[in-house]
């Protein structure tokens, strides 16, 4: 058997967990490796504890791609510069590379600057630093308009900007300043996670009236003029005083460069293969669409990312091993959703059901909080 090279672009949740997978599937010598240009690695979900002032600093839930080499992953401290898929090559700043296969696991590009005056003024909910910047505000607001902005769709884990309403609601009320302040949902979509239904959307519609912050459902913003802290939304104005944002997103430069993303902006895979139009060439997690029989896509998520990545791996290592790939992704997921008051309500279902998807909705507990926390232990001790 000859030796296989299995490139994976990205080391976010997809591509760590692809590579875990690999690892520990396939023989040592085949190469395993991981192009990516950040240090570090956090799960963004530790964003939320930022936020909250749960979490201190966001160095505490980092850790080292260093780590890879201990687990006989290569890794590339490198930015992809251009994919040439057909050949499944790379060229990054640390020169060009080959593979076998190629796993394609580049997440989606935050885009602040698409709606003008929202990258001055919006507090970045999906950055960790913007995370620490709206605690350090809601440390010293004295009360007022706190607008969460979702500025366009699709953005990565549907469920966060409503779980930030959440979280800053029990932050004002501890610190006794929720009577003077409004807390208000902005966004494009018409319910709350839609792709999970509306019995999903309509229950957490409800947890937000029931802990008196406003939603505002189909509001397209056009722009947020930053000196009279205006947002002009297509058919309404709104003044806030605080502002916390969820950017527009993009596939990331190189995969727009390469022509890998279809009219959607994303790349296109077969849904339970992950396969892109490509032989040898897969994508997985947030940089891909995958359209639902509702017409709605699959939310970007991690908890996709991981699944889809498993996937993949056992398929690859099935082929290079001279076996029928036979694993598929059936598009089961499920998400912890902050509400505050120390609990999280648990959503969970198939998203590739037909007609529709099935999901549930659990009632917010202490446990199901506690078991996000566990999450990130976990998967970061597979991973580094
Ligand atoms: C506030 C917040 C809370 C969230 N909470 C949850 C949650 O509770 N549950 C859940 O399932 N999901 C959650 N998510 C979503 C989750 O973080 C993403 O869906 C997930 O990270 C997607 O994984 P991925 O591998 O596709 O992309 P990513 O994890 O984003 O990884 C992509 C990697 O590619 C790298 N990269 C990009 N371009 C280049 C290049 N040109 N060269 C080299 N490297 C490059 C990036 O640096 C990055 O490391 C949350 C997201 C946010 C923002």
């Amino acid at each position: 058997m000859s030796t296989k090279t299995i490139l994976i672009l990205g080391g976010g949740i997809g591509g760590l967990t692809a590579a875990a997978h690999l690892r520990r599937l396939l023989a040592p010598e085949h190469r395993v490796v991981v192009i990516e240009k950040n240090a570090t690695f956090a799960l963004r979900m530790a964003n939320l504890w930022l936020m909250s002032g749960e979490r201190e600093r966001p160095e505490e839930g980092e850790r080292s791609l260093s780590r890879l080499s201990e687990r006989g992953i290569e890794w590339v401290e490198a930015e992809i510069e251009t994919i040439e898929p057909v050949s499944r090559t790379v060229k990054t700043t640390s020169g060009a590379f080959a593979g076998d296969y190629l796993i394609i696991a580049l997440g989606a590009e935050r885009h602040p600057q698409a709606i003008p005056g929202f990258a001055e003024t919006a507090l970045n909910l999906y950055e960790a630093q913007g995370a620490v910047a709206i605690r350090r505000a809601l440390e010293t607001f004295d009360g007022g308009r706190v607008i969460v902005l979702v500025a366009r769709t699709p953005f990565s884990c549907p469920s966060a900007p409503y779980e930030a309403a959440f979280l800053i609601e029990t932050v004002l009320r501890r610190r006794g300043v929720r009577e003077k302040s409004q807390i208000a949902v902005y966004t494009p979509e018409d319910l709350p996670m839609p792709v999970a239904g509306a019995e999903v959307g309509v229950a957490l519609v409800q947890m937000l009236e029931a802990r008196g912050i406003e939603f505002h459902p189909e509001q397209i913003v056009m722009k947020v003029e930053p000196s009279s802290h205006t947002i002009r939304f297509e058919l309404e104005d709104t003044k806030f005083d605080l502002l916390v944002g969820v950017p527009a997103h993009r596939a990331p430069a190189v995969v727009r460069q390469a022509k890998l993303a279809d009219a959607s902006g994303w790349v296109p895979v077969e849904p339970s293969t992950l396969q892109s139009r490509h032989p040898g060439v897969y994508a997985i997690g947030d940089v891909t669409s995958i359209r639902l029989p509702i017409g709605m896509y699959l939310p970007k998520a991690g908890v996709f990312a991981d699944e889809e990545a498993r996937v993949v791996a056992e398929n690859v290592a099935a082929e290079v091993q001279g076996k029928s790939p036979t694993s598929r992704f059936n598009g089961h997921g499920f998400c912890y959703i902050e509400v505050g008051d120390d609990m999280a309500a648990y959503g969970a279902g198939n998203f590739y059901g037909i007609p529709a998807p099935r999901v549930t909705l659990e009632p917010p507990s202490p446990r199901y909080r506690l078991q996000k926390h566990e999450i990130e232990r976990t998967a970061q001790s597979l991973w580094l």
